[in-house]
This record gives structure tokens, C-alpha cells and sequence, in this order.
């Protein structure tokens, strides 16, 4: 047969991959192709239902990884979740949209990488959406934006469902946090994310339905003659051009009936497979670290340490409680703070050369100590500015169980952990996982960054508003009583927490020294035509959560695609 030729070949259709597959194949004399291992779930119930969070987790359409044991925890393995379907994560996911803080994004730009920073990046956020303005009875039950915060002729629909309801509830809380001293925010989308906020979704509230990368950016497309989609279809490894230099020639794939075969990319391979995946595919065409690279006998095509190193994911713990009375409807109510607000020192600076060794060890060295310590300065400057390190939500559908049975779970996590872990290949045989090691807890500070958000939400329900509404069911105070110590906070909290799932940087942004894999256009450094587009590439963890950014990431990176066309 002869060999299938595209001139972008797109590896992952995801949240990220998505984006990028349909604005290229705006242009009709650009041919795109986009491999993808999963189905279609236009209408499967699992991701379309708004109430249906978590349902898809542990399914068909969930490739449900898993860590290495968690030794700085002392813990198993943990879970991990992925969408493996069309539309990626983001059909599995919570919906939530929040924006990173402006400052972090900047931060991007402060390590080197020319051209990102929030000013140039809000454009795209509004470039993506589609901000569906809430009706006057959202309002009246929390919803609320700030209009100039908004792109509204975008094609990802971005608002409030007709299920958020509980008006009289969410002024207890607004209540109670300011007691604490968080006041409401207005639009948690405008750059600042501190203060106490009803969250937007990606949701499209007319159709009832979850508002994911396939819906937004593929099924209204689909009959594009130049975009191409393999379904079911597994990209092994990139085959490279016979040349001095490190050229792509094309992806070779396994289809669903076992073929292994290849598709030719004339112009680019994007790789977009997330940030689980995405160094595994670089490492199984012979980019990456010598030393993993030798150890599975994978020819050296461009060295580079960075590959799969700076995995950076957040550790979630969650307290449940039975409230007095039942709520029927959705509550999706999200609080930031800052260090300050829950109470807690940043160390001294000097802690973090000792951390950026500490780290570098764990890692065998794969990203120099002398890096990391840089890393970890641009952080250290976003804390001590007060960028919010804590996010606690009052969350919503069944897993937490709200609703009739009262039951409400209020789950939190620190944003700017300083551990790092790596994803790595185990085998050479791309249907396998890889090893994926967040190092949770590595760094004894983000323990007590996690220790103190808990007690901080704690103390929230603890408030005069709220402690006649709830019990505490889990940990309840006969296990962790009001006076524990920080030691049986830490204990619960390692015990206790799961992967926020919120996993980036295993092909970093940043430059090569720092130990990073793509440059400030996304192309892999030492390639001619390889780029990776998806949370990989995010040098730094957010507050917020990562779809909105990756969105809009995604957006400049076509743009990106777009112009060194035009410029070769
Ligand atoms: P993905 O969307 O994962 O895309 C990667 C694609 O590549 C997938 O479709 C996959 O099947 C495909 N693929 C992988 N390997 C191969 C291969 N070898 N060949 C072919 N195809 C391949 N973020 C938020 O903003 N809000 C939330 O509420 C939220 N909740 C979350 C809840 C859960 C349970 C999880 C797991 C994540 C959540 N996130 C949330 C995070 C967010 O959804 C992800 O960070 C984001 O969707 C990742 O996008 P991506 O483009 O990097 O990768």
C-alpha cells in the first residue's frame, strides 16, 4: 500500500492536540493528520452528563496509570487518570475553568522564553472562548465575571450550568471566608486568583452537555476535507529522514487491527500525547537522556536531559461532612490564598539551595542542582509576592457526593509544590506505560504548605457560619483532633492524599541549560520539525487548573505553526 503523506502530523487528539489540528486545517491547502488511541465519545454518557464527574474514571476511556511507589509519602503507588478518547483529558475531567495568575505566566517569559508572558497570552485565553453570560438566577446563586475578563467568539463554551442553585448557601460561605480575610473575587479569570469564587465551566449550558476539546474544536469541523483523524490508533515512535540533520520523516503507528504501518509528514510532527506520555514517545525516537536512552538500546538522536524530568503535580487531601440539610443542585465554589492567608512562613532563601540539591539527587542528577536552584528562585519570588500556593473548593457532583444525601466534600491542594519528579520509559514497547514518579512530598516543605491548608479549611467550616450547617465526617475529630500536632496532620495528609491531577512539565519550555526540551516556538531543541504542544511544556505549576491555559496555549502555538510557515 502506499504510504499516507500530510503535511502535520499531530500526536494526540487531545485538549491541546485538538486546538492545534483545527486551526491548522483552517487553511484548506494544509493537510493535517491526528492520531489518536482512543474512540469518539460524542455521546457517551459518562462525559457528556454534568453530573457525571468521575464516573468515567477506571473506564475503557481512562488509560488509568499509575505512579511509582511514593517513597518521600510512605506510600504505594497512586492513581493517575487520563482521557483516552477523543478530546483527551479534557472529556474525563472536572470542568473547571480557572486562568493561571498573570505573575506566572510572566514567569514564563522571566526564564528566557521570548514572546510569553500574560499580556501576550490573555489574547488567546479570549481567542479560545466562548463566555456564555450567566442569567440573573445564576447571579443571584453566586455566578458572577468581570465582562473585559472574557473572550465570548471563541469556540470553547465557558460558564455556568442551570444546575448551580443553593443561592442562600453561598453566602455562608462568602461569609465565612471573610472572616478569615478572603473576600470574594469577582472573576478569578482576570489574572488574580486569591479570594473566594463560584467557578466558571467549560460546559455548554444550552445542550446540557460538557463542553470538551472534541466538541469545541473537531466535531463542527469534521467534514474538513484536509483534516484527517486515525482513531484507535497508537503512535509508536517518530521515523526520522536519512540526513545530517534530525529531520522527521513521518510517525509510525499501530492501528486498531494490529497493523504497524507509517504516516509522512511533509512539513511537522506535533507531539501532543500529554505530559504522561509525551517523553515517552520523544524517548522511543532517541531523544532524551543518554544514559535511559542506552539502557533500552534506543539509537541517540539528540541528547537531552531534560526529556521527562521537572514533572511537577500537586498533592490533593479532601474533608468530608454531612450537612444539616440536603442541597439539590451544583456547587461549584473555588478559595485561593496565599501563604500569608494560611498562615505560613516562606523559610528563609537560603532553604533552597539545600532543596534544589536535595531534588537534583533524587533525580540522578538529570537536572543539574545549579538549575533547579534558578527554578526555584523565579518561585520562591511568586510566593513571597503573595501568588496564591492554596486552593480549597467546595466541590460539586457525585463523587462528592452532594446533592439529597447532604454529604459535602471539600477537597484542597498546594499550587506551587518545589518537589519534582520525572515520567520515563520501563520498556521499549510503546504500548506499555511509563514510569511516572511525581515525588510527592520530596521536599518537606510542601508538606507543611499542604498541613497548613488543610488546618486553614478546617478552620473554615470551623467558622460561627458554617459549624451549625456541617459535621465533619472525615477525618473527624476523633481522629484528628482540634489540638493534633503537626506531625498527625502530616500523617493524615500522606495517608490520605491523591494526585490532584494536574501533572506538567515533563518537556519543559525553558532553555537548554536550565534543562529544558522545547524552545519559546514549542520546537524540540536540536530538530528541525518536531514540536511538543500540550501541559509538557508548562515550565512552572499554575494556580488555577491547566485546560484553560492549555487552550490557550494551544491557540499561540498554531499561530506559532503558522507563521514559520510562512517564514521557511
Ligand atoms: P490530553 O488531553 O490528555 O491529551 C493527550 C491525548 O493523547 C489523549 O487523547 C491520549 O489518548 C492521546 N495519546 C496518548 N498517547 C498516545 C499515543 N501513543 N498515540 C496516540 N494517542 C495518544 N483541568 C482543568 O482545567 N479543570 C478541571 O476540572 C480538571 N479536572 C481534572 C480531573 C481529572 C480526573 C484529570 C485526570 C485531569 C483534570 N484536569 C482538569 C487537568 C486537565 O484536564 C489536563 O491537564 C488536560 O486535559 C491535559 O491536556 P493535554 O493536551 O496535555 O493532554
Amino acid at each position: 500500500a502506499s504510504i499516507l503523506s500530510f503535511d502535520y502530523i499531530i500526536i494526540g487528539g487531545g485538549t491541546s492536540g485538538l486546538v492545534v489540528a483545527s486551526r491548522l486545517s483552517e487553511v484548506s491547502h494544509i493537510n493535517v493528520a491526528v492520531i489518536e488511541a482512543g474512540d469518539s465519545v460524542f455521546s457517551n454518557p459518562n462525559v457528556t452528563d454534568l453530573n457525571k464527574f468521575t464516573a468515567a474514571l477506571g473506564t475503557e476511556i481512562d488509560w488509568q496509570y499509575e505512579s511509582t511507589e511514593q517513597k518521600y509519602a510512605g506510600r504505594g503507588k497512586i492513581a493517575y487518570h487520563g482521557g483516552k478518547a477523543l478530546g483527551g483529558t479534557s472529556t474525563i475531567n472536572g470542568m473547571t475553568y480557572i486562568r493561571a495568575e498573570k505573575a506566572q505566566i510572566d514567569s514564563w517569559g522571566i526564564i528566557g522564553n521570548r514572546g510569553w508572558n500574560w499580556e501576550s497570552l490573555l489574547p488567546y485565553y479570549e481567542k479560545s472562548e466562548q463566555f456564555v453570560v450567566p442569567t440573573v438566577a445564576q447571579t443571584e446563586a453566586g455566578a458572577s465575571y468581570v465582562p473585559s475578563d472574557h473572550g465570548e467568539k471563541g469556540l470553547l463554551k465557558v460558564g455556568y450550568s442551570y444546575g448551580l442553585l443553593n443561592g442562600s448557601f453561598v453566602d455562608e460561605v462568602e461569609a465565612s471566608w471573610s472572616t478569615l480575610g478572603i473576600s470574594h473575587n469577582p472573576d478569578s479569570n482576570g489574572g488574580h486568583v486569591r479570594g473566594f469564587t463560584v467557578w466558571q465551566s467549560t460546559l455548554d449550558r444550552e445542550a446540557n452537555v460538557r463542553e470538551d476539546a472534541a466538541r469545541a474544536y473537531y466535531y463542527p469541523f469534521q467534514s474538513r476535507p484536509n483534516l484527517h483523524v486515525f482513531l484507535k490508533t497508537t503512535a509508536n515512535k517518530i521515523i526520522w529522514k536519512d540526513s545530517t540533520e534530525i529531520i522527521a520523516d513521518g510517525v509510525e503507528i499501530t492501528s486498531a487491527n494490529g497493523t504497524v504501518s507509517m504516516l509522512k509528514a511533509k512539513k511537522e510532527v506535533i507531539v501532543s500525547a500529554g505530559s504522561l506520555r509525551s517523553p515517552a514517545i520523544l524517548e522511543l525516537s532517541g531523544i532524551g537522556n543518554p544514559g535511559i536512552l542506552s539502557k533500552y538500546g534506543i539509537p541517540l538522536k539528540v541528547p537531552l536531559p531534560g526529556v521527562g524530568e521537572n514533572l511537577q503535580d500537586q498533592p490533593n487531601t479532601a474533608i468530608t461532612l454531612q450537612a444539616q440539610r440536603a442541597f439539590n443542585g451544583t456547587m461549584a465554589y473555588a478559595t485561593f490564598g496565599s501563604l500569608a492567608d494560611i498562615r505560613i512562613n516562606l523559610p528563609s532563601s537560603s532553604s533552597l539551595k539545600l532543596w534544589a540539591s536535595t531534588v537534583s539527587a533524587a533525580i540522578n542528577s538529570s537536572l543539574p542542582a545549579t538549575s533547579l536552584y534558578q527554578l526555584f528562585q523565579i518561585q520562591y519570588a511568586l510566593l513571597s509576592r503573595g501568588v496564591p500556593d492554596a486552593e480549597t473548593i467546595i466541590g460539586t457532583t457525585m463523587n462528592f457526593g452532594l446533592g439529597p444525601s447532604g454529604v459535602v466534600g471539600s477537597a484542597f491542594w498546594l499550587l506551587m509544590p518545589f518537589s519534582r519528579g520525572s515520567v520515563h520509559i520501563a520498556s521499549t514497547d510503546p504500548k506499555l506505560y511509563p514510569d511516572i514518579n511525581p515525588n510527592f512530598f520530596l521536599v518537606d516543605f510542601d508538606l507543611e504548605v499542604q498541613i497548613a491548608i488543610a488546618k486553614w479549611t478546617r478552620e473554615f467550616w470551623d467558622t460561627d457560619h458554617m459549624r451549625g450547617m456541617v459535621t465533619e465526617l472525615s477525618p473527624g475529630f476523633e481522629a484528628l483532633p482540634r489540638n493534633a500536632t503537626d506531625e498527625e496532620w502530616g500523617d493524615w495528609v500522606k495517608g490520605s492524599f491523591s494526585s490532584n491531577s494536574h501533572p506538567l512539565g515533563t518537556a519543559s519550555m525553558m532553555s537548554r541549560e536550565l534543562g529544558g526540551v522545547v524552545d519559546s516556538r514549542l520546537k524540540v531543541y536540536g530538530t528541525k520539525n518536531i514540536r511538543v504542544v500540550d501541559a509538557s511544556v508548562m515550565p512552572f505549576q499554575v494556580s488555577g487548573h491547566l485546560t484553560s491555559t492549555l487552550y490557550a496555549m494551544a491557540e499561540k502555538a498554531a499561530d506559532l505553526i503558522k507563521e514559520d510557515l510562512l517564514n521557511v
